[in-house]
């Protein structure tokens, strides 16, 4: 999620009242009526995205997903991430703990409506060629702020059913440093404990946000495959001043080498030197990190509902896909990488972290 967003943002105090009828409504078999054909076959899984901004954005974001646009896609699992540092942005009050267990309540309620299954493990992950009754979801945390450094309060939220954190998220907090901050501090000793925390109960950890030095001390403590759930790779010639959130190759190269997975979103960006304004740049991108790690490192992770202040052009939400798989395949991935890319990979390490 962006800051710039944050600052917008308005109390989860009945929030869930506010999801009526015009978010549910549709019923499953109007909405799984009209499936698109290129996602025909595939397991589509977006690792990092805020369904109904569970953090309670005031201003509708047009790349929030609903269960009706996982439905259309007909895709296998989607992340429902609560925010853990919402406390900290203006207008909001009460403690982070509180806060993020109030958010999550949301995604409790679909699941008691029937409406998602929530994955506590591992044979809850969709599997291909088995009929699903409606989409996976995947209960996470944007932000370790929420656990106000306490490792029992982790322990609540494995109860609860979270099953992926992202340790940092917009400001420094109890685990280690910030992307954007200007220390490039280390991963704290709190911060260890629930690296080893998160890997003995079968957590998947989240490096996005997490500055160069805190990533370092991520992937030296993790007995598990990372994953960086949204972010974009500096590109040739740049040197990251076009935006502190992009990863440079030597960090994603860390990440890859825990058996890791490298997630990219959908924003646009324009430097000097580089252009990351269209679909076409992203599929580009693909290819590049493709040639350089792998496919079977390379993710999707779109960030839907995250305020990001830019996507590229011809994105508009999950329900794009689409078009982002026509461009892969004109950038010259074959359907093999594709379904890797758009799920595959993530469903294979989130596997592996499941207890
Ligand atoms: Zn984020």
């Amino acid at each position: 999620m962006e800051r710039r967003r944050f600052l917008d943002c308005c109390a989860v105090a009945g929030m869930a009242a506010t999801f009526g009828k015009q978010c549910f409504g549709m019923s499953p078999e109007e909405a799984a009526a009209a499936p698109d054909d290129s996602v025909a076959g595939l397991l589509i899984a977006d690792p990092h995205a805020h369904p109904y901004q569970l953090h309670g954005a005031r201003s509708f974001d047009r790349t929030t997903p609903t269960i009706e646009t996982l439905q259309r896609l007909n895709m296998a699992l989607s992340s429902f991430s609560a925010v853990g540092d919402m406390t900290f942005m203006r207008g909001r009050t009460g403690m982070p703990f509180g806060d993020t267990r109030n958010q999550l309540e949301v995604l409790r309620r679909l699941e008691s409506e029937g409406r998602v299954a929530v994955v506590r493990k591992a044979s809850d992950l969709p599997r291909q060629g088995v009929q699903r009754r409606m989409p996976c979801a995947l209960m996470a945390v944007e932000g370790g702020d929420a656990l106000e450094g306490r490792l029992e309060n982790l322990d609540v939220f494995y109860a609860h059913g979270v099953r992926l954190m992202t340790l940092l998220h917009e400001r420094d907090n109890e685990l280690g440093f910030n992307q954007r901050s200007g220390a490039d501090g280390a991963l704290t000793p709190f911060g260890l404990a629930v690296v080893e925390r998160m890997n003995k109960l079968g957590m998947l950890i989240d490096v996005a946000h997490a500055g160069t030095a805190t990533l370092k001390g991520i992937v030296s403590a993790s007995d598990t495959p990372l994953i960086d759930s949204h972010t974009s790779p500096v590109l040739p010639g740049e040197d990251g001043a076009v935006s502190r959130r992009l990863r440079t190759w030597q960090e994603m190269e860390m990440i890859v080498r825990t058996g890791g997975l490298i997630c990219t979103w959908p924003l646009a960006y324009a430097g000097k030197q580089s252009r990351r304004t269209t679909l076409r740049h992203w599929a580009e991108e693909i290819v590049l990190m493709k040639a350089r790690f792998g496919i079977e490192h390379c993710g999707l992770g779109t960030d839907g509902g995250g305020g990001l202040p830019r996507v590229v052009d011809g994105w508009e939400s999950i329900a794009s896909l689409p078009a982002l798989i026509a461009a892969i395949r004109e950038a010259g991935l074959r359907q093999e990488d594709i379904a890797a890319f758009v799920g595959g990979n993530f469903l294979r390490i989130f596997a592996k972290c499941l207890a």
